[in-house]
């Protein structure tokens, strides 16, 4: 035990379970916990809006667990660091790691300035099961395919037991230079969050409470269901999986206990392909700005201003992608399902370059995260490097019969629709007369008329995606 102070910062592990630099800090003696929202380093990577409504609860809710203990910075990390070792006897300062390339940039030059001021510190592993470096082909390269990923990293899997919550005797200090958690201005200055409230718990007792949830009522079914956006198979863990509220390890813990099944596996799957994502992330920092598949640079995009503002509305005449869009902007979620299909129509019928569908579900996601999201607009649009093939286009129409058959899902967000019976809801253009005025909707006045031809825009796209490869060729 250290006579000085040991620094914990938190970043993307907002908890006090199963943390292990809290747990070693513990171990030292007196703790300063802080947090720093870094808007300093971010570079295009600021956080957007919906997942600044979350960060903001989610700290509310650790400053509580820390009894208003949590002390809030703004700035630049290194600055700040510095500034309270010279105004505190800091015995070692320790973090989770993280892995956007702005972060490893930023954090190991932050251990070198530590080091040449010989003060200790340390970091551990709190976000992922497998670390990206320890999963690699027999020649060290990394995996580019998710299966033989999985493979391994199933195999290869030592991640240990989570751990106990740290017990606190009185050891937690408060800095006066701190500032409170409402100068950090997170939330929104027009109100735009107010049905935020009612369909997420930010913070480490909510994320316990959708796990536990889940486990009751979605997993029994989560494999066929999961393909359902009506239906409840879903965990929606993933903001608080990407705040930290909740570790992998943690979940992987509370599965221990549950029979094997088909559904169970699948999970565990879905949970990799978080994992591989970061992997990716961290083995190809461009990720979320450079095409994987070079062939991609060449690619013809239309990039027209309206169709990406239709689409960000959802106002695109096609109700299953209406409906997820306005499910993004209403909930800051949509279900994994519909990501795909709106995110297909934006790139492929639309042809507008994916980076800028990316950047709109970064802004309006609760659960935005740089990794899962650049890999999975990459796997959608075929630049990835496991991508799903170009000619694989949705039509949303058949989608929505198929995935929403009693339009629940699509009547959910689109209530302009109610009164429109299935047999139309995924295609009201094709509706008599009499059934569009009995429904109350006159096309292009309550709800638009489609923004393209799913035909001719489908043929478009493979137009593009051939001389996109032509010309890739002969560059
Ligand atoms: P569940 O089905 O319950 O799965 C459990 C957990 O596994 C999730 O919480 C998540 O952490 C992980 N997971 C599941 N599917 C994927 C996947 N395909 N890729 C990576 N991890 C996955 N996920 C994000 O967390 N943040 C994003 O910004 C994001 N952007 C996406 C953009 C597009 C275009 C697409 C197609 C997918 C995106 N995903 C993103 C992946 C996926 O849609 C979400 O993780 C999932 O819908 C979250 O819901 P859930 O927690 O109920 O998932």
């Amino acid at each position: 035990m250290t006579t000085g102070i040991n620094i914990v910062w938190f970043e993307r592990d907002l908890r006090l379970d199963d943390n292990p630099a809290l747990s070693y800090a513990i171990g030292q003696g007196n703790i300063l916990p802080i947090y720093i929202f870094d808007d300093h380093n971010t570079g295009e990577h600021q956080l957007g809006g919906a997942s600044r409504w979350w960060l903001h609860f989610s700290l509310q809710s650790l400053n509580e667990s820390l009894s208003d203990k949590l002390n809030f910075y703004r700035g630049d990390p290194e600055q700040i660091l510095t500034d309270l070792c010279s105004r505190h006897q800091v015995d070692g300062i320790y973090w989770n790691r993280r892995y956007e390339p702005w972060q490893i940039s930023r954090d190991q030059k932050i251990k070198q300035q530590l080091l040449s001021h010989d003060i200790n510190s340390k970091s551990f592993n709190g976000s992922v099961l497998n670390e990206p470096w320890t999963i690699l082909k027999q020649d060290d390269s990394p995996y580019k395919i998710f299966t033989p990923y999985y493979r391994q990293a199933v195999i290869k899997s030592t991640h240990s037991q989570p751990l106990p919550q740290p017990k606190f005797a009185n050891n937690l200090i408060a800095d006066n230079k701190a500032v409170n958690l409402t100068s950090l201005s997170l939330l929104p200055k027009i109100n735009w969050d107010s049905s935020f409230y009612e369909h997420w718990t930010p913070g480490e007792i909510g994320a316990v409470k959708k796990l536990r949830e889940f486990l009751q009522n979605g997993l029994d079914h989560y494999q066929e269901g999961r393909d359902f956006p009506a239906k409840d198979s879903i965990s929606k863990l993933s903001p608080h999986l990407h705040f930290g509220e909740i570790s992998p390890r943690q979940i992987m813990e509370y599965l221990r206990v549950v029979p094997d099944s088909n559904n169970r596996e699948h999970f565990i799957r879905e949970l990799h392909w978080r994992e591989f994502s970061y992997y990716l992330l961290f083995h190809w920092p461009t990720l979320p700005q450079d095409n994987l598949k070079h062939n991609f640079d060449f690619f013809p995009w239309q990039n027209k201003p309206e169709w990406l503002t239709r689409w960000q509305q959802g106002k695109t005449g096609y109700p299953l992608i209406d409906a997820g869009m306005r499910e993004l902007w209403t909930t800051g979620f949509m279900h994994n399902r519909v990501r795909m299909i709106t995110a297909s129509f934006l790139v492929k019928n639309l042809l507008t370059d994916w980076r800028h569908g990316a950047n709109w579900f970064l802004d309006c996601l609760v659960d935005a995260d740089l990794a899962s999201n650049s890999a999975s607009w990459q796997w959608v649009a075929g630049c990835g490097t496991d991508a799903a093939p170009y000619f694989r286009i949705f039509n949303p129409t058949t989608q929505g019969i198929k995935f929403d058959r009693d339009g629940e899902y699509t009547k959910r967000f689109l209530p302009e629709l109610k009164d429109l019976p299935n047999k139309y809801l995924f295609q009201p253009w094709q509706a008599p007369a009499e059934i569009l005025a009995a429904a109350n909707i006159t096309l292009g006045e309550e709800y638009p008329r489609p923004i393209v031809d799913i035909k001719e825009s489908r043929e478009n796209a493979l137009a593009a995606y051939e001389m996109a490869k032509q010309t890739s060729l002969i560059q």
